[in-house]
């Protein structure tokens, strides 16, 4: 319980302008996209590093527990109070990119950067940040690397771990520590940068970033693949990619999704389909997008597509983006709540993957429908129900239950970029043996003795 003192000794820290306890920021600052709260009891946001630092200190010695916070646009409850403390946010003062080392190509970024803020910055200068999750506007770079996020051009060029160079991190106890190097070689001690992608804010506060840039490819096209059913599409990823196929994305829409963004959004997608590839090819010279786009043709309709089409003008290629990046808002019309996961499995175990998926949904009676990054093996799997209806919520977790053994059974993975946070914490058993938990537990402990820093994540 946080005292009087407490919030005095804070305000120290940060100033009384830095720091807020009143009942309407303390709503505000209780949610993520889960839509689950918990209310902190304050919100502290830090000028800078050593504020972090002296936050951390003195949170230690006092045993009052910290949840960093970037933008609040996860989708597993990472940035959730779960266990009240305070809030530590990103937002307002830890957002300025610090340097854009054009000879090295790397960019060092505080950690509550805006995603697009990055990509914009760079790309006017042609330097290139790929890692671009449908979240680009408004998620924090900090909050994409405790996530490790991926995005839509995951197929050809990696996500978020991909580009971490080094970081800064204040660790619980205050005491302040560099991983990792501005070179693109660095071998030397334990891989610290590695563990901390990904820990979701239970090891350490990222306080700076540093990012490795490519150079903005010069043209770039986009292409849909029309499918007669999630069979031929699943099989088109991984052949297609098998023969060569080096495509920015390959995104998945299923008929439900193509039905919903047609009803909720009036979007113009062809009509029959019983899914859709789409996504972007690029290169430094248009023959390279070109061959590109003829080995996806071949691969295509060898695998049954009915329909191959290229979008070359800028409005043709927005609007097919604008039906996939609206895929998750627009599938609503099947029901009040989605519970919504994203799986990953090895590329080859799509087709069978999706087919087991929407058995278990036909089991349990939902509509599930399924989008995302194909090309990656990375699908977000939408188990919808009436929100309101018990019953229906506890069918539904059960046929998500179901769903993440069967993902595991062949190889695959609770999460391919939300993470674990809160909601996946109760399937860690699924996915991990004893022995491999009890490791990340002391991991957790070397980093975090005291256990201040958002407890309870990934089942922490
Ligand atoms: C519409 C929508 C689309 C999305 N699309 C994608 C997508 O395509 N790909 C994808 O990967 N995700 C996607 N997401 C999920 C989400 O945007 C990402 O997980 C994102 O990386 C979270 O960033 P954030 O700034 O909102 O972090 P938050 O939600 O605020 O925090 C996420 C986690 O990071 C920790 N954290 C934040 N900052 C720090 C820091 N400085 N130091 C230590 N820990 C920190 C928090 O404690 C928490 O555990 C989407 C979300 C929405 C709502």
């Amino acid at each position: 319980m946080l005292k009087d003192s407490h919030i005095k000794a804070l305000s120290d820290i940060v100033g009384s302008e830095n720091i807020y306890s009143d009942k309407a920021h303390l709503i505000a600052y209780s949610y993520d996209a889960t839509r689950t709260r918990y209310e902190p009891e304050a919100v502290v946001f830090p000028r800078d590093e050593n504020d972090i630092s002296a936050i951390l200190k003195y949170c230690n010695e006092n045993q009052i527990i910290i949840t960093p916070r970037g933008a609040g646009s996860g989708f597993t409850g990472g940035a959730l109070p779960a266990n009240g403390g305070i809030i530590l946010g990103m937002e307002k003062h830890m957002k300025r990119i610090l340097e854009i080392d054009m000879e090295n190509m790397v960019a060092v970024v505080q950690p509550g950067v805006i995603n697009k803020d990055l990509q914009r910055a760079v790309e006017a200068l042609g330097l290139f940040y790929p890692p671009d999750p449908a979240s680009e506007e408004y998620s924090t770079l900090g909050g994409n690397v405790s996530e490790n996020a991926g995005g839509m051009r995951a197929a050809k060029y990696g996500i978020t771990k991909d580009y971490v160079m080094a970081l800064r991190v204040v660790l619980p106890n205050g005491d302040i520590i560099r991983a990792g190097k501005r070179t693109i070689k660095d071998v030397a001690g334990y891989n610290i940068t590695g563990i901390l992608i990904a820990s979701e804010g239970t090891l350490g506060v990222l306080s700076e970033i540093t990012l490795k840039l490519l150079p903005k490819p010069k043209f770039v096209k986009s292409y849909m693949g029309v499918f007669p059913t999630v069979k031929d599409a699943m099989n088109a990823v991984f052949k297609s990619l098998a023969a060569g196929a080096n495509p920015v994305a390959m995104e998945f829409l299923d008929s439900l999704v193509v039905q919903a963004l047609k009803e909720k959004l009036g979007v113009e997608l062809p009509s029959g389909a019983g899914a859709l590839l789409i996504g972007d090819v690029d290169g430094n010279v248009s023959q390279e997008v070109e061959f590109q786009l003829e080995i996806l043709r071949e691969s295509f309709i060898a695998n049954g597509a009915t329909d191959f089409k290229i979008a070359d003008e800028k409005k043709d290629r927005d609007a097919l983006w604008y039906a996939r990046r609206n895929a998750s808002q627009s599938i609503t019309i099947f029901g009040s709540k989605k519970l919504n996961e994203d799986i990953s499995v090895p590329r080859s175990k799509l087709p069978i993957a999706l087919e087991k998926i929407y058995a278990i949904g036909t089991k349990y009676g939902f509509k599930v429908p399924c989008f995302g990054h194909a090309g990656d093996g990375n699908i977000h799997v939408n188990v919808m129900v009436d929100g309101k209806d018990e019953k229906q919520l506890s069918n539904g977790h059960r046929a998500i239950e179901e769903i993440f053994q069967m993902v595991v059974d062949m190889g695959g993975t609770l999460s391919g970029e939300h993470g674990i946070g809160l909601s996946k914490a109760p399937f860690m058993d699924i996915a991990f043996n004893e022995s491999e938990r009890a490791l990340f537990s002391a991991v957790k402990k070397a980093f975090d003795p005291n256990n201040i820093l958002n407890p309870s994540k990934m089942g922490l």
